[in-house]
């Protein structure tokens, strides 16, 4: 388990940027990041060579796939959709990241991290518009619903999380009200809504080739 546990956080530690893998590890100064930035993992870490143009659009790329947890293809599926939509493909590309279901479950403090709220989602524990919708990669618009199932809100594992995260503030595109355990989708974010640390723009440059 330890070591899987190093594998998560070198994911981190080669895109020299907390992705936020781990839950509660990642706030703490046990984060791999925070103890030694700026050098990727591995005997070699230190003496790797300056990335070229393609390097660094191609890192970019993988950093936003890893910090959303996206499978390859699926990430080439949104940049299509992305690119289809009016508007910057960059930010259009954020959008449908943020608007996925486990993005927004993390991003409400109902689970720790994005891996646990996929897991939370594909045991059933949330509905979209009233109906149990257990794919965590459904892409919600605005007006949505949200909720934690009623059966699910007495588990001591969402009283323990929604407790700790109780100070975690949602992005201000989420009306989320506590005391029933439901947020409402306002309208899908803009970018200066979205605090993820990306150059977006080296994306869509990496699928311009
Ligand atoms: Fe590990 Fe979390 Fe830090 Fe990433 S942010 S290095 S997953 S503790």
């Amino acid at each position: 388990m330890a070591r899987y546990t190093d594998a998560v956080c070198r994911i981190c530690r080669r895109e020299n940027q907390k992705l936020f893998l781990k839950g509660d590890r990642c706030y703490t100064n046990k984060c791999a990041v925070d103890r030694r930035p700026a050098q990727p993992p591995g005997q070699h870490g230190k003496g790797r060579k300056k990335l070229s143009e393609y390097g660094l659009q191609l890192r970019e790329k993988q950093k936003a796939r890893r910090y959303y947890g996206v499978l390859e293809s699926q990430f080439n599926k949104y940049f299509e959709m992305a690119a289809s939509k009016k508007g910057i493909t960059g930010e259009n590309l954020l959008r449908i990241l943020e608007s996925r279901l486990d993005n927004v479950v993390y991003r409400l403090g109902m689970a720790m991290s994005r891996p646990e709220a996929r897991q939370l989602i594909g045991h059933g524990h949330f509905t979209v518009n009233g109906i149990k919708v257990n794919i965590p990669s459904y892409l919600l618009k605005a007006g949505d619903v949200i909720a934690l199932r009623e059966n699910s809100r007495n588990m001591d594992k969402f009283k323990t999380v929604i407790e700790v995260n109780s100070s975690r503030v949602p992005p201000k595109w989420l009306d989320f009200d506590r005391d029933k355990v439901e947020a409402k989708v306002i309208n899908l974010p803009d970018r200066e809504d979205i605090d993820f640390p990306v150059e977006e723009h080296l994306i869509v440059e990496y699928y311009s080739k």
